[in-house]
Parts: C-alpha cells; sequence; structure tokens
C-alpha cells in the first residue's frame, strides 16, 4: 500500500492551529498557542497549542473514562485496529515526512527509515499482543493457579523533537497493544507530525484512547507527569528530566520506563576493509544530523589502521552534501534549533580548550533560502577518551577518534562513560566481535553495520541511558501488570487456624 507521491511543501497545507487532542477531537487550549517553525527557514509553519494543567486534567479524564471499555476490547479487535492504524500511516507517510523534515530541519531521505520503523512497530504489536497472554497457568495440589497480564491504566508518554514519528509509535502501539489508554505530549520543537497522525488515529481507535497535548516540558509536560490519576510515566530524553520522570515515578510508586541519552562507542579492528568500514562509521555519525542518541560517535580505531581510516574518513565527510532538508539529495541538514546550533559549537570549542584536536569541519554553514538553519559540518576530533568531547552528548554531526592498542584496553575505553545505550564492533573476526560484545555495556551492539534495527529486538539502555526495553515483545510487559489467581476446589478443613 506504500504510496510514491512526492509531496511539494507548498501542498503540504497544515492546519493553522493544533489544540489539544481530547477524547476524539481537537479542542481549544487554555493557555493559547506558541509558534511551531520550520527549523531552516524560521517560517512559522502553523501554531500548536501551549497546554497546561487544565488541558492535561481534561485529557487524562477523558484516558480514564475510556480505559476500561479498551482493556476489554478482545486482542483480536485491538490488533486489526493497531494494523489499521499501521496501514494508514503507511498511505500518510509521504506527506508526513514531508511535515517532519521542515519541523525538525532534518534531511528528507532519512524519514524513509524512520517511518519504515514506525509503520513496524504497530504492525508488530498486532502480531506480537496475539501471544502476549500465553501465560504460567497451571494446576496445583487442590486447583488452578492462573497467572494473568493486565493493562496498567492510563500511562504518561513524553518524547522529544529529534525523530518524532519513532518516537509516537515506540510509545504508542506496545501500550495500546497491551489495553492501555493514554496522554502523549509530543515535543514543543516538532510536534506537527505526531499530531497530524494523532487526527488519523481518532479516526480509528475509540474516543478518549490516544490523547495528545502538545506544549511545553515545564507546563505541559510538568502537569502530566504529576497528574494524580496516572498510572505508569513512559519518557524519551534527556538524563537529567529522565531523572525528574524517575523521580516522581519513585515518590508516587508508579513502574517507569526511561530512554535518556547515549554516546556509543565504535570499535573498528585492524582487518576490516577501511572504505567500507569508513562509509559504516560515517552513517554512525551523521545519520539524524547527529541529533540521536544512538549515533557511533565514539570511533575507537586500531593503531594499524588508524592513519588510513581517519585519511579517508575525512575524505568521506569532504563528500557529504548539506543542503536543505526538503532536498532528496541532502544528506546533512539544519539542527532543531538555535539553542541546540549553539550547544554544538560550543562543544567545538570545549574540544579545542581540552586540547584536542579538530581535523575536520567544526563550523557552521550557510545554505542560501535557510539562513535560519544550523548546517553543522561532518566534524572528526581527535580526543583522549577521557575529554569531554569524548564523553558528553554532542547532538550533532561530531565524532572523536581515538586510538587503541589491545582489545581490553578499548573494551575498557568502550565502557568508561556513564551512558549505554547503544555500540558498534567492526572486524572480520567474529570470535573477537564476540568477545568484545559480551564485555560491552550497552543495550544494543551492532557488528560491522550500524543501526541495524530489526523488528521485535529489545531496546534500551544500560547506565545512564534509561531503564526499560522499548521495540520489543518486553515492551508488553513494560505496559502490563501480572495478576496471579489460584483457585481451590478444596476448602480448608474447619479447625484449620487453631
Ligand atoms: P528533553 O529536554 O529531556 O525533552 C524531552 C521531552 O521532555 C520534551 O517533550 C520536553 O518538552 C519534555 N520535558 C522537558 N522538561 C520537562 C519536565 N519538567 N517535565 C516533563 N516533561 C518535560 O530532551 P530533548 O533535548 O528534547 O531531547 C534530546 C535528548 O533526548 C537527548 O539527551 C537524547 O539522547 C535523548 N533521546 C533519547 C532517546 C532514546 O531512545 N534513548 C531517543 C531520542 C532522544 P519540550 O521540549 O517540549 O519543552
Ligand atoms: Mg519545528
Amino acid at each position: 500500500m506504500e504510496t510514491t507521491r512526492q509531496w511539494n511543501t507548498a501542498e503540504v497545507n497544515l492546519d493553522k492551529k493544533y489544540g489539544p487532542q481530547i477524547n476524539g477531537e481537537m479542542v481549544e487550549p487554555v493557555n493559547g498557542y506558541i509558534n511551531a517553525v520550520n527549523a531552516s527557514t524560521g517560517e512559522v509553519l502553523a501554531q500548536i497549542g501551549r497546554g497546561g494543567k487544565e488541558d492535561i486534567d481534561k485529557a487524562v479524564g477523558a484516558a480514564r473514562a475510556a480505559f476500561p471499555a479498551w482493556a476489554e476490547t478482545p486482542i483480536e479487535e485491538r490488533s486489526m485496529l493497531l494494523n489499521k492504524i499501521a496501514d494508514a500511516l503507511d498511505e500518510n507517510q509521504e506527506r508526513l515526512k514531508l511535515i517532519e523534515s521542515m519541523d525538525t530541519g532534518r534531511a528528507i531521505h532519512e524519514f524513509d527509515l524512520d517511518y519504515k520503523l514506525a509503520i513496524n512497530q504497530f504492525r508488530y504489536f498486532a502480531g506480537a499482543i496475539l501471544t502476549h497472554y500465553e501465560g504460567e497457568s497451571r494446576p496445583v495440589d487442590n486447583g488452578y493457579l492462573i497467572t494473568k497480564k493486565e493493562p496498567l491504566g492510563v500511562c504518561a508518554q513524553i518524547i522529544p523533537w529529534n525523530v518524532p514519528m519513532i518516537m509516537a509509535s515506540f510509545k504508542l502501539a506496545p501500550a495500546l497493544a497491551a489495553g492501555n489508554t493514554l496522554v502523549l505530549k509530543p515535543a514543543e520543537d516538532a510536534c506537527i507530525s505526531v499530531l497530524e497522525f494523532g487526527k488519523i488515529i481518532s479516526e480509528i481507535l475509540p474516543n478518549g484512547v490516544v490523547n495528545m497535548v502538545p506544549g511545553i516540558g515545564d507546563e505541559a509536560g510538568q502537569a502530566l507527569i504529576d497528574h494524580p490519576d496516572i498510572d505508569k510515566l513512559a519518557f524519551t530524553g534527556s538524563v537529567p528530566v529522565g531523572r525528574l520522570v524517575g523521580k516522581t515515578a519513585g515518590e508516587r510508586l508508579l513502574p517507569v520506563t526511561l530512554e535518556l541519552g547515549g554516546k556509543a562507542p565504535h570499535i573498528v579492528f585492524p582487518d576490516v576493509d577501511i572504505d567500507t568500514a569508513v562509509e559504516n562509521a560515517t552513517l554512525g555519525y551523521t545519520f539524524f544530523n547527529g541529533e540521536s542518541c544512538i549515533l557511533g560517535t565514539r570511533l575507537l580505531v586500531h593503531d594499524d589502521i588508524y592513519d588510513e581510516f581517519t585519511e579517508k574518513l575525512i575524505e568521506r565527510a569532504k563528500q557529504i552534501k548539506i543542503g536543505p532538508p526538503t532536498d532528496r539529495s541532502t544528506r546533512l541538514a539544519s539542527l532543531i534549533n538555535e539553542k541546540q546550533g549553539e550547544k554544538v559549537l560550543n562543544y567545538f570549542d570545549i574540544a579545542r580548550e581540552e586540547g584536542a584536536k579538530i581535523l575536520y569541519g567544526g563550523n557552521r554553514v550557510t545554505v542560501p533560502g535557510h539562513e535560519h538553519g544550523y548546517f553543522i559540518e561532518p566534524t572528526i576530533i581527535e580526543a583522549e577518551p577521557n575529554m569531554r568531547i569524548a564523553q558528553e552528548e554532542i547532538f550533532g554531526p561530531a565524532a572523536t577518534i581515538t586510538r587503541w592498542n589491545n582489545v581490553e584496553e578499548v573494551i575498557k575505553m568502550a565502557n568508561d562513560v556513564e551512558y549505554g545505550l547503544a555500540a558498534g564492533i567492526m572486524t572480520e573476526n567474529m570470535e573477537n566481535a564476540f568477545v568484545v560484545a559480551n564485555k560491552l555495556e550497552a543495550g544494543s551492539v551492532w557488528i560491522n553495520s550500524y543501526f541495524n534495527f530489526q523488528t521485535g529486538a529489545p531496546f534500551g539502555g544500560y547506565k545512564n541511558s534509561g531503564v526499560g526495553r522499548e521495540y520489543s515483545k518486553q515492551a508488553l510487559n513494560e505496559y502490563s501488570q501480572l495478576k496471579t489467581i489460584v483457585a481451590a476446589y478444596k476448602r480448608p478443613p474447619l479447625g484449620t487456624f487453631l
């Protein structure tokens, strides 16, 4: 059912205003609107609701009211509805990709991957839910034990701006499949595609099952996690806000999943084909404009090939086409906003100050007609592994590169970072690959092919990269609770208490 139609920016026809979507309809936000802008041109794309406490309260109320019927909807029907959502996302994907490219500033060709993952999420959970309830029921001494999986209730879900549709699908699909209702707060900086998707979903699901409240983190986001009638918190974003969400969950004793930052090592052994390894490394640090938690931004390259690898990595970086986000031939486009752009450029200053060497890049580039945007050159920085530039998340198209000599040393280097979301290894020797993979502190390890996302593979972080797993059957457990029922056919005889 895939469409091939390519949309023109002028034809997208956005709504002028996107208010909160509550109980199946778009409503007026209590606190008015804020502008949603095109990341590279600064043009106002639409206005989005500035969600606040009252909007959140209504949305949670709608989700609560919808919960009993949705929880009791047969799994075959929930599965069918999730497939319908996948079909609708598939049919509308070209338009939504264009909207998302304008909203985030990312190169449009990247969204082919984003939407493939997002559509697959709904299809995967449509299938997975049908086997989720294969339980551990068994006969016991005097009767029967039943282990039952039940939904949690109303879920609060908060997502970041970098990959909006991937994030929305990672949150929505497992929660809905498991029988929960929800309130989603998309990110202020890029939420229009998600709110358009919300309109599509409202045609498919019963009212109140999915509610969306756009707005600012401190306002709509905070009101959502603080709402007393929430049963689960699910958050993707930065470590500081993740801690805040985790703390709230702790105080309220709510189940929580957190997908946070990353600073992934990408280890290159000396036996690789260098050209192929350079291509894979380049994909690994530049995709998503460098604005992703899973990027392989700490290149650890064996001494024997370091010089040749580095030279070729620089040559490859020079060829990367920086251009307008919605041009299909663009490979690197605009960062989300000035704040992020300045943060990335500031990291390059930090790198220089701490004695790291910028081997290539490090500058902002101007793209005619898109002067508002922060287009940053792919940047390669020779650094010691303990420097801030090699330890902290930059969230821009930049990688550090560091030499290593022995395997134990590189494992230590790779693990010596607060994060543990992803890692990459490149080698022809599978024994080396698995010895290292087993010792890496990371939730996902990709050998010889970065971002090798496979449907159903658990995704989530070790250490400060988070708590819990998404993208896999494990996510259904994160959105379920277990009940054990033991039914006895023999009653305890009178006098048992004595
Ligand atoms: P962020 O500042 O933590 O924001 C994430 C979301 O939380 C946004 O919707 C934000 O709202 C909201 N928020 C902010 N303050 C809040 C509060 N007090 N209460 C409730 N919600 C609040 O992160 P970001 O800068 O947008 O995103 C980048 C970070 O996300 C990076 O660290 C990156 O590594 C991480 N990330 C992780 C994954 C993963 O799967 N592990 C995926 C993508 C991104 P507003 O932005 O609208 O104000
Ligand atoms: Mg935007």
